[in-house]
């Protein structure tokens, strides 16, 4: 059950339209199929007197088989492919830049038709043979958190469901990550996180419909389980993607007390940590065993100290949840300082003897600036 308010609905919605993406259709009149539910497939594929099952195939092709092209499609005959590519495109990102840093993260700059651009993060599990691909939600961010550098840059738009889809479409390219033809499968790029640029509930209606694509059986198929949402506290929009997508929730927590985090994130003041945790406690799967992550990013002198654990301790009570400590990530210009190592472990003991997880989060390809927080599409600005 969502407690969003008819008003802060039409709010939050009005604001997206303000930021809205580029539309389906390219300059030369064709139409991009990425980012299409399936009903819009199968109605664009009717509209050129073409059978249902043909979107059925062409789902298969794009998501399942990850093909940029028609003339790939072994299953249909060439004088469709050719009808089909007269009327159609199935569109990438381009690679603007592309940067792998000593521990075998890669950082993306993926740039959209409109030249506008983001990044995205590609991080390899220490341990096993896959990793995580840290999406983008928007260009820019509005929330301006003092220690975020997307932060920093104003929210130029929201990225369309296409371009969401495509950053993780593009970064299984990059990797050859498609079903090879003896059917194995891709184990590399297997989770998404959307802890990128810009705050995901704020361009809801597009990140929903990416990932009911992504989750799509036939296509992708990853399980809501392979996914987290990263948000700063929108609550009413907490409630519905709980509803309606039930992916992992990750809540940016980050201070324990309401004057705290008023001032480094000043969202905060719209709703306040009693509602967020509330919002949190409904969360579907809160109430057993499925966990919420909280994000604690550790700022010397600010929000580390042992009174802070405890305070946060008392706040999570009752929450199955695990506590993500991020020692801050600086950026040219960032006005705070990481804790100290001693302060961080001191910090995780405290929620770690409350019996959360509180895992230290090492930073991963800081030296391209592709940690957490450090995400800015500054070349996207130098040229745009
Ligand atoms: N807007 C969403 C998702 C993107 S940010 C959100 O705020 O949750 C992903 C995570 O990185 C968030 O927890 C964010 O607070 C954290 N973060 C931002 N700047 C950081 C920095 N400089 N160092 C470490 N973590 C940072
Ligand atoms: Fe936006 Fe998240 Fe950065 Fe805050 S931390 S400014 S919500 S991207």
């Amino acid at each position: 059950m969502s407690d969003l308010t008819a008003p802060e609905r039409e709010r939050i919605l009005a604001k997206a339209a303000l930021f809205a993406p580029p539309g389906p259709v390219l300059a030369d009149g064709r139409r991009d199929l990425v980012g299409l539910s399936r009903a819009e497939l199968a109605a664009e594929v009717a509209a050129v007197g073409e059978q249902p099952f043909r979107a059925k195939q062409l789902w298969h092709w794009i998501y399942h088989q990850g093909v940029r092209e028609f003339s790939a499609m072994s299953s249909i005959a060439r004088p469709l492919q050719e009808k089909f590519a007269e009327h159609f495109v199935i569109s990438r990102p381009e690679v603007a830049l592309d940067q792998r840093a000593r521990d075998e993260t890669r950082k993306f700059l993926f740039k959209f038709r409109d030249n506008e651009a983001v990044e995205t993060v590609y991080i390899p599990d220490r341990v096993e043979d896959r990793g995580a691909v840290c999406i983008s939600s928007q260009v820019g961010c509005t929330l301006s958190c003092r220690f975020c550098h997307t932060g920093t840059q104003r929210l130029a738009r929201n990225l369309s469901a296409a371009e969401i889809v495509g950053q993780f479409l593009a970064a299984r390219d990059a990797y050859g990550e498609w079903p090879s033809p003896k059917g194995e499968t891709p184990r590399l790029l297997s989770t998404i996180v959307l802890m990128g640029m810009g705050e995901p509930l704020y361009n809801y209606e597009n990140v929903a419909k990416a990932m009911k694509i992504v989750m799509d059986g036939e296509g992708i198929g990853l399980s809501r389980r392979r996914i987290t949402l990263s948000t700063s506290g929108v609550v009413p929009m907490m409630d519905r993607a709980g509803e309606e997508l039930g992916v992992n929730l990750a809540v940016s927590l980050h201070a324990v007390r309401d004057d705290l985090r008023d001032e480094i994130v000043p969202l905060n003041r719209k709703y306040p940590i009693k509602e967020l945790i509330a919002a949190c406690k409904r969360y579907p799967g809160a109430s057993n065993a499925r966990r919420i992550t909280f994000e604690y990013v550790m700022l010397k002198g600010i929000n580390d100290s042992e009174t802070d654990a405890r305070a946060l301790v008392y706040l999570i009570a009752g929450l199955p949840a695990k506590v993500n400590l991020i020692p801050f990530n600086p950026w040219p210009g960032s006005a705070y300082e990481t804790s100290t190592p001693a302060a961080i472990r001191k910090f995780a003991e405290i929620v770690m003897a409350a019996g959360y997880a509180s895992p230290i989060r090492t930073p991963r390809g800081q030296d391209i600036l592709a940690a957490c927080g450090q995400l800015k599409s500054l070349e996207q600005t130098a040229t745009g």
